[in-house]
């Protein structure tokens, strides 16, 4: 009779042993249900940047979050998610492992985040992620896990920054994707095998953080997955992939030295354009003539050329409407001295009047002061340098003589301009002759033909040097 109630009894206690641990095995040790959430929020960190502080606990779960706010929706949004999406995954981990877990487990949830300003159009936030479950009773850890991510962000943009708005020249490329690709660009070997442990990654998959003088790749431990190594692309490196806006925020030297080397050979290059220019001048000397200049004036239109006209303020006053002509027509006006005498033989007081008086006679008629002066038969001595000078006017000579005033034929004149005509030669013509009139077509076409480009005086001499006493021949 005893013997059967201790049976019984034992039967019981078998029984509840059963229940408990069936109990034990199939309700869920873990929960997020029904957490209980503390927040403290609004912490600022630095200018603008709060970090908000959030804790959860409900059954054997624990967790304990930092995240930056940086108070751009877009972005706060996609880190919140970022930490969302982890602690999902975590759930979903310990969901698969449900058969191991006894009631000793405990989980925990854990994210701490840095943040950097770079300068004050970008910061930094790293996140650090470490989630685990613990059995307290056997010790055992069934789950731990750390995981970083970093996001770099423009805070002008308030955008988050990719590795392909740092090197743009990868984002056109058809391997951009492809992080080992992404090494080739760096041209430093150390830097280059130390990176190789990440070859087979894609862009997105790479940490990454901006420093002050480059970018920090971040390297994890392949078995723990914690940061082992930092490996810093320093921007002098790969300065010739770099983006615009970062060069010139973190490589000013750099931009500067390229920005100058740029100038130089832009120079340098213009001046070997204007070299390659055939510049030449034509000049009038004598006029303004009443019937011819207007013929030359047509001429000159019709093939859009400039040229420099020598005038004598004595015609000039005999003929103002042909002299403003010439001005309106745009041509440059320059001065022939008053009345063609031969100024070597002249006294200072009669010098004064053939070139100073001379070019005031032509400014008030002409409404145009000439710059230049051409001495008459090409004489001159130191005396006509020193009045020209005083009075502004450089002296101008001439290196293809046509000779219209001696050979009064079309074809002569022609063969006389072309054959002595190079780049930079200043051509003395007249326009007191017909027959210059009627040799200027052909010359003008001729020398067109051959790439010559028409500029007045004043324009060709800035390209060419003078004599040593001052005077301008041309070439
Ligand atoms: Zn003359």
């Amino acid at each position: 009779m005893k013997r059967k109630w201790i049976y019984s009894l034992l039967f019981i206690l078998f029984l509840f042993t059963t229940i408990a641990f069936t109990i034990d095995v199939y309700s869920e040790p873990i929960s997020r249900e029904n957490a209980k959430i503390t927040y403290v929020k609004n912490e600022e960190i630095t200018n603008g940047i709060e970090m908000e502080h959030q804790t959860k606990e409900a059954k054997g779960f624990t967790s304990s979050t930092n995240i930056a706010k940086i108070n751009i929706p877009a972005i706060d949004d996609r880190i919140f998610s970022w930490v969302q999406q982890k602690e999902d995954e975590f759930f979903n981990e310990i969901e698969a492992k449900k058969t191991q877990l006894t009631r000793h487990v405990q989980a925990s949830f854990n994210v701490d985040t840095t943040v950097e300003h770079v300068n004050e159009h970008w910061l930094t936030i790293e996140l650090d992620v470490q989630s685990f479950v613990d059995d307290s009773f056997t010790k055992d850890a069934l789950i731990a896990q750390t995981e970083t991510k970093t996001f770099t962000i423009d805070l002008e943009k308030e955008q988050i920054v990719s590795l392909n708005d740092i090197f743009p020249e990868l984002a056109n490329d058809a391997q951009k994707d492809k992080f080992s690709h992404f090494i080739t660009h760096i041209k430093d070997q150390q830097i280059q095998s130390q990176l190789q442990p990440l070859k087979n990654r894609s862009l997105e998959q790479i940490d990454w953080i901006l420093i002050n003088n480059g970018i920090e790749i971040l390297v994890n431990d392949e078995t723990t997955n914690k940061i082992s190594q930092r490996i810093i692309i320093d921007f002098e490196i790969v300065h010739q992939q770099l983006a615009k806006r970062y060069k010139q925020t973190f490589l000013p030297h750099i931009v500067k030295k390229e920005r100058e080397k740029a100038e130089k050979l832009k120079e340098k290059e213009k001046k070997q354009r204007e070299q390659k220019r055939k510049l030449v001048a034509l000049t009038f000397d004598d006029g303004p003539d009443e019937l011819v200049t207007p013929k030359i004036l047509n001429i000159l239109d019709k093939y859009k050329v400039q040229a420099t006209f020598f005038m004598l303020s004595k015609s000039v006053r005999a003929y103002p409407k042909t002299a403003k002509l010439v001005a309106k027509n745009r041509h440059e006006i320059a001065n022939h001295s008053h009345a063609h005498r031969n100024l070597n033989s002249l006294k200072t007081a009669r010098l004064n009047e053939e070139i100073n008086d001379s070019k005031q006679i032509i400014t008030e008629i002409t409404g145009k002061a000439p710059k230049l002066f051409r001495p008459p038969y090409g004489e001159y001595n130191s005396n006509v340098m020193k009045f020209a000078s005083k009075s502004k006017q450089k002296v101008i000579l001439w290196s293809v003589d046509s000779l219209d005033w001696k050979y009064k034929s079309k074809r002569q004149i022609y063969d006389t301009v072309i054959r002595d005509t190079k780049p930079g030669s200043i051509i003395l013509m007249h326009d007191i002759h017909e027959s210059t009139a009627h040799a200027l077509p052909s010359i003008i076409e001729k020398l067109q033909k051959d790439g010559y480009e028409f500029v007045t005086v004043s324009e060709l001499i800035k390209t060419i040097d003078h004599a040593p006493n001052g005077a301008y021949y041309g070439k």
